[in-house]
Parts: C-alpha cells; structure tokens; sequence
C-alpha cells in the first residue's frame, strides 16, 4: 500500500518553524516509501482563513523544496462532510447541544471546584424530545456533538509514543459543529484521512487526545460506510521549544521569511529540523535523499525538541561549504563564475557574504601601512611576478629563494597588499582571479605608499 501522508495547515497565518517541522517529516515519512505527501489546506473557518496565506503557504513549502504531490481543499469539501454528518447523525453519533459558552464554563469550574475532571456530562443527550423542541422553540439554534462510545476501548499503536490507551468515559464529546453550520476542525480531518486514503498521520503532540477521539469518529464512519477504509496509523512527534525550553513567542512567529533575511539556505533549516529531537546526530547534511534514507520514526524522542538558533547559524556555514556554484549562481555577484565560488565559499557562513569577499578579486582596495622593509619585499614581488598556472606558488617560491623569507613574513604582506586582508580565502586561488596586471599594480601601489 502506497504511504500517504499529509500536511493540514490552517491558513490562518504564516508557517512557523513548528509547522515546517512537521511538514519536512510527513514529506520526509512519504518519500522514503517511495508515497505521496498531500498538502490540506484546513480552511473551514472562513472567518480567519486568509488566501494570502494559503499563498504563502504553498510559496514557503517550495521555498523549502517541500512540494506536495497534491492539494486539497476543506472549503472545497463541505457536501462530504454534511454527508458523513447525515451519516453519524443516522447511526446515532451526533446529537444536538443547547448550552451556551457560558453555561459550560460554569459547569466546568463547578466539576474543577470538586476536583473532578471537567468532562462535558452530556446534560443534552438526555433531553426529551419534547425540551429539545421547547429549547428550539425559543429560538435556540443547536450546536452538534459527537457521542462517543464509552464502551469502546480506544487504542493505538503511535509512532513515537509506543501504545496509547484512552477511556473514553474520561474524555468529552467533541463539538464538531458550531449552531451556525459551521465545521470544527475534528470531523471534516477524519472525513478526509478516510476519503484521501492517508495511511500515517503524523502531528504534534498537542493532537493526542484529538487522536482518541478521531479513532472512534473513524470507526464510526466506516461503520456507517461513508467509507469503507482503513483507519491511518499515528504518531505524534514532541513539540518543539526553544533553547530555554518553552514554545517561545518568538519561535511561535519564527518563519521562512525571517529565515530569508538572515540568508539561511533553505537546506540548514531542513538538516536541523529533521534530526531535531531524534536519536540521531544533527548533521550538515545538504543531500536531501541522506534524510529521506535515515529518517525513522522510531529515533523520535519524546522529550521536547530544542530549536536553537545558533546550531541553525553553525549548520548554515556547513552547508554553504558545500553548495554548488549552480545552487547560488543566481544570488552571487556579478561576474563570479565557477572558480570564484570555490575560492570564496569556505569563507562564507551566508551566502550573502559572498559580494564582501568577491570586493578583493575586482577591487577596489585598502592597503594598511607597511614598513620600508615590507615596501621593499614587495617591489621585488612585483618585480619578480610572472603568470602561470599557478602563479602565487610560483612567486612565493622564487620569493623565499631571492629574500630568505618564509612562513608569515613572507606570506602575510603579500596577502595585505594583494587583499587588503590579514584573512581570508586561499590566495593560490584568490591570485588567479586577481589576474595579472591588477596584482602587479597592488604590489607596485603597496610598495610605494
Ligand atoms: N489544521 C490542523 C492544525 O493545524 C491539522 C491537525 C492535523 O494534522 O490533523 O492543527
């Protein structure tokens, strides 16, 4: 059977690095059985979904390298879910609620106040048809719950989490339709893991009790036969905290765009946030099919994963090391071809850094000071300067000779005057890209300062 899997995003803001998370390991979960990864656009809330994030999204996604195989819609699947209500609601399922928000908060604080646990006591699954048409009457619009079945053992064999049992009895029947006709999010998901044939489902932690819930939702529809299908396996990843281990606001609004403007590649992002939390070390690994072949859900860990902005940061230099010139040549400067990018990048920890260095190739300059006796070394260097294939070796060679120098007083003020830096990439490779006629007037200009 094909792995489907699926990433539901509500469109009701920007991805964050959370939602990236589990978007990458539902893709990671399909491609490494040859499955599908759909994206679920999760827009039943017309009041709060936004198409300009349903853009983004899909934008973010390709930024990442993370397409879906397909796309789907919830707003685009309302009869679906009327059916498989009209279904539940046959087979006894789904039974109308009249109390207000405020009537239960009170009846919760009441259960609280008793140390109960705050369970909805099903107040409207016992009404008589008679109130029922009394409270209608008064013109009071129902919101729909599921019953659940308390005798109904519900159980799971999770992905992460090893196996999960629920009471049923201890958990409240989830409202899955507002009084104004509108879905929570609980049904139309389940309808559409059914209808889409998503085999694995996995989400956050913060989904666990949903998971129960839905178990029985499934069940119940298959037994309605809305849909005569397997129920998905589960698994529900730790939630990701920052480095001092609380899912920060910050994190909470940390997204692709802010990772553009500090010009991480997309693939440090990706490395990280796949081993993140798991058994296995957080590699600079820029080989997106090395993550497809190792990912495993049984490394996965059950404490919270920790985002650290500074590993992201190291991870990032890793990987642009090793970038080839084709996957930058479009954000590299003018003129820096094939040879300059392999001069430049081991020293680069962003891309963007890339024009800084390139500066010392097309100048201009700025040469320090040097002493009359460096002045002099350097006349003879331009003097000595001859052009071959490998022209610095060639002229610290005949240098050492003619000088007597070695080690840094011989190299550091050819660096200078050729640079202007006491740093930076490898001058065997810098020299050639300097070309002949400009190294020979920034040793000349250094000599004679
Ligand atoms: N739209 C839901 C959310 O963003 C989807 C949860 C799920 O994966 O089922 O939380």
């Amino acid at each position: 059977m094909t792995t489907i899997t699926r990433f539901a995003p509500s469109p009701t803001g920007r991805l964050h690095v959370g939602n990236i998370r589990t978007a990458l390991h539902n893709w990671l979960l399909a491609k490494k059985s040859g499955g599908r990864f759909l994206l679920r656009i999760d827009d039943t809330d017309a009041s709060r979904s936004r198409e300009e994030y349903v853009d983004a999204i899909r934008a973010e996604l390709a930024w990442l390298g993370l397409e879906p195989d397909e796309e789907e819609r919830q707003s685009q699947r309302l009869e679906k879910y009327e059916a498989a209500f009209a279904a539940l609601k046959e087979a006894g399922r789904v039974y109308p609620a009249y109390e207000t928000a405020q009537e239960l908060e009170l009846k919760r604080k009441i259960q609280l106040g008793r140390g109960l646990p705050p369970i909805y006591d099903r107040a409207s699954l016992a009404l008589t048809d008679e109130q029922r048409a009394s409270k209608e009457a008064e013109g009071i619009a129902p919101h729909w719950r599921f019953r659940l079945d308390h005798e109904e053992p519900i159980h799971w064999d999770d992905g992460v989490r090893g196996p999960q049992k629920f009471d049923a009895a201890q958990l409240s029947d989830p409202v899955i339709r507002r009084a104004d006709g509108s879905w929570l999010y609980m049904l139309p998901s389940a309808v559409d893991d059914l209808d889409m044939g998503v085999t694995d489902v996995l989400r956050g932690e913060d989904h666990v009790s949903n998971t129960a819930v839905q178990i029985q939702m499934f069940t119940a529809l298959i037994a309605a036969q809305y849909q005569a299908q397997q129920i998905p396996r589960f698994a529900h990843e730790a939630l990701l905290v920052g480095k001092e281990g609380k899912l920060s606001k910050r994190l909470g609004s940390l997204g692709c765009d802010a990772f553009r403007e500090r010009d991480i590649e997309p693939e440090s992002l990706i490395a990280l946030l796949a081993r993140l939390g798991t058994s296995q070390p957080v590699e600079p690994i820029a080989e997106r099919g090395h993550l497809v072949e190792t990912f495993d859900l049984a490394t996965f860990g059950r404490a919270p994963a920790k985002f650290d902005e500074d590993e992201l940061q190291r991870l990032n230099a890793a990987i642009v090391h090793q970038l080839d010139y084709a996957d930058v040549a479009s954000r590299l400067p003018d003129g820096m071809d094939d040879t300059g990018w392999h001069a430049i990048r081991p020293n680069l920890s962003h891309v963007n850094e890339a024009a800084e260095w390139w500066r010392l190739v097309t100048g201009p300059i700025e040469q320090p000071e040097f002493t009359a006796e460096d002045r002099q070394f350097l006349a003879e260097a331009a003097r000595l300067l001859v052009w071959s294939d490998t022209p610095w070796e060639d002229l610290t060679g005949v240098l050492k000779q003619e000088t007597g120098r070695k080690g840094k007083p011989l190299f550091l003020p050819l660096r200078q005057a050729l640079t202007g830096m006491d740093h930076g990439p490898e001058m065997k490779e810098l020299l050639p890209l300097i070309g002949e006629g400009e190294a020979r007037a920034r040793l000349e200009r250094a000599a004679k300062a």
